[in-house]
């Protein structure tokens, strides 16, 4: 397969309402989100939900190529290049394009992710009228504070909920657990369900929703030193207690208080992020 096109599905309803966007695999070693959106997308065309107002499109596989590949992205990162370009001269921007466009025309817009670390999955929360939303997707834990903690860092680069949120449009993104974690693609599936009941677009179902619990990332760790390791793999949002270490080698890292870890990235490289730590809010 050569990969020169995109597959967008659209299921409308004879009645007005939200139109909600799903995308899965911007990322293409993420399959969680291919995964639950061809599944809804056949329980949709086998008459399990009926679209009861508005519409849902579905773009399945956001990165085809990558996904084949079993990689994030084939020139560069699409979640860093998610804007319009005059110039497409990379496959990312060109998907960038064709993908800017769909959120143009929809009024709410679910990205489902995954992490490379083991850990709970999450909701991204970066703006406040997200909270709504990210209470009803049936996730336990939102993550805030990055766009507090980059928003010194003058930043060209674009990611779906940066460029949706500058649209006006409802948007979030949930990262359904660790990549080849076979319990990631029920998050997703149940994040999509959740949204498509809370938004009318499918029939409301009796869903116990757990609580909330939201992390504030509060500091940002960078690779310094090749000699510097974790002292175990740490998982993300797991706990750790003030002055434990939480790095070996020359220079370690002691907890500077209570705190979770997030997103932590044994693979980081010197002068790259690899960790955060965040505090219960
Ligand atoms: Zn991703």
């Amino acid at each position: 397969m050569k990969n020169t096109h995109i597959e967008v599905v659209t299921f409308a309803s004879l009645l007005p309402g939200p139109k909600v966007l799903v995308f899965g695999s911007i990322h293409g070693s993420e399959p969680c989100g291919y995964q639950a959106i061809t599944k809804c997308i056949q329980e949709i065309r086998s008459g399990k939900h009926s679209i009861l107002s508005g519409s849902i499109t579905f773009v399945p596989m956001c990165n085809p190529r990558a996904f084949q590949k079993n990689t994030a992205y084939i020139e560069e990162n699409l979640n860093r290049v998610f804007k319009k370009h005059k110039v497409a001269d990379t496959y990312e921007k060109k998907l960038a394009n064709i993908l800017t466009n769909l959120v143009d025309t929809h009024d709410v817009i679910l990205d489902l992710h995954s992490i490379t670390s083991q850990g709970k999955p999450f909701v991204f929360l970066d703006y406040a009228e997200q909270l709504p939303m990210a209470k009803i997707l049936g996730l336990p834990n939102a993550v805030t504070g990055w766009t507090e903690a980059y928003a010194t860092q003058s930043s060209k680069s674009s990611d779906t909920i940066k460029y949706a949120h500058s649209k006006g449009k409802e948007c979030i993104l949930v990262e359904c657990g660790q990549h080849a974690d076979p319990k990631a693609k029920d998050i997703a599936y149940k994040a999509i369900v959740n949204l498509l009941a809370y938004k009318n677009s499918i029939e409301k179902r009796n869903t116990q929703l757990p609580k909330l619990e939201i992390t504030e990332l509060k500091k940002i760790y960078f690779k310094e030193h090749n000699d510097s390791h974790f002292i175990k793999q740490w998982k993300h949002l797991e706990f750790i207690k003030k002055g434990k270490d939480i790095t070996k080698g020359e220079h370690p890292i002691y907890a500077p208080f209570d705190c979770y870890i997030l997103l932590p990235s044994p693979q980081a490289k010197v002068g790259e992020e690899w960790f955060y730590l965040g505090v219960k809010k």
